[in-house]
């Protein structure tokens, strides 16, 4: 094997490896309490886990760029959540060592947005979505989303994506504007955090039920493109990150990528622009049903496979650092 083709398979994932060890480095070097779970059973065990999750970025980018997978995708990304919420489980039920700083936030994701409107502080998490943001776009909503992954997983269930209702898009524009709304009515009505928290869950419970009733038979994430306010925000701000998806001359507008985009954005006008909807978020899915091989990232003037392999290094890497630090 020469030096140039080890450097191309191999670049990638030590590029993940280290941007992985790199960050769980800081964050166990700089943050106020133990972030790494290792560390809060055994003095020093962090360092292992560190390096447990940077080989598994390495390994993951490496699978990954064997070719776009959906299962894969949805997979890692659903196994994080399960992480996630059993770590809350856990915590909840009195060992609080699951549980971040012990500061309890309901994990839903519209009160990323409203949490710190009604509270006027704790502004941790909306900094944590907008940095994702500015790394790489919209891609919170297909990777890093510990709710959206049961979207993603209730519509997977079946084969094809179908359109929905333009009213659905009318409705997620309504519940944007109405989370912050919602916020500050509570604030300046000085609603106590008990009965502002019930109407959060109550806004989850109506979400985990247009999951589990309405995507899964739609095969299309309804919750995450038609009701839930962050993944609006992550579309909008989303356009800050160069990464693009565009669909090159070689397209046939067979339509085949149309049924496999879960998130909608391809319907036969964006293929005609050769760009997909504003519900874009970068998970890539598509690319396996195009059989003229149009699809292709973009970022900045870098090459279609240098954006692409850029994505991945930066996405898996973030996956791999939630996956160690994520919880509540
Ligand atoms: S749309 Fe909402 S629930 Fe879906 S992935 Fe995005 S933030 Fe999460
Ligand atoms: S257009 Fe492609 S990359 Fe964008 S959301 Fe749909 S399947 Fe994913």
């Amino acid at each position: 094997m020469d030096t140039d083709t080890v450097g191309i398979r191999y670049g990638s994932s030590i590029a993940a490896a280290a941007l992985t060890g790199s960050l769980l480095v800081v964050v166990k070097l700089t943050a106020p309490y133990e972030m790494l779970l290792a560390d809060r059973f055994v003095a020093g065990a962090g360092w292992l886990e560190i390096a447990l999750l940077a080989t598994y970025a390495g390994w993951l980018v490496r699978k990954f760029r064997k070719g776009a997978d959906p299962r894969l995708r949805v997979g890692i990304w659903l196994m994080f959540s399960i992480v996630f919420f059993t770590q809350f489980i856990l915590g909840v039920s009195g060992l609080d060592r699951f549980l971040l700083s012990g500061a309890l936030h309901i994990p839903v994701p519209a009160v990323v947005i409203a949490g710190p409107i009604y509270r006027a502080g704790r502004f941790f998490m909306p900094i944590l979505f907008l940095s994702t943001v500015v790394l790489v776009g919209p891609a919170w909503c297909s990777y890093l989303c510990y709710i959206g992954a049961w979207d993603g997983f209730c519509s997977a269930r079946k084969r094809r994506a179908t359109p929905i209702s333009t009213g659905w898009t009318a409705l997620r524009v309504g519940i944007f504007v109405a989370t912050p709304a919602t916020a500050i009515v509570l604030r300046v009505a000085g609603v106590a955090g008990r009965p502002a928290g019930f109407v959060a869950i109550g806004f989850g419970v109506a979400g985990a039920a247009v999951m589990a009733f309405v995507s899964s038979r739609a095969g299309t994430m309804v919750h995450c493109t038609g009701v839930c306010p962050l993944g609006l925000a992550g579309n909008l701000l989303g356009k800050i990150s160069p990464f693009r998806i565009r669909i090159g001359n070689s397209c046939t507008e067979c339509g085949r990528c149309t049924a496999a985009c879960r998130y909608g954005a391809l319907d036969a006008a964006h293929i005609a622009k050769r760009k997909p909807g504003l519900t874009c978020t970068l998970c890539g899915d598509c690319f396996v049903a195009c059989r003229e091989d149009a699809l292709a990232y973009r970022y900045l003037r870098m090459s279609p496979e240098s954006a692409r392999i850029l994505f991945l290094v930066l996405i898996v890497s973030l996956h791999a650092v939630f996956l160690g630090v994520a919880r509540i």
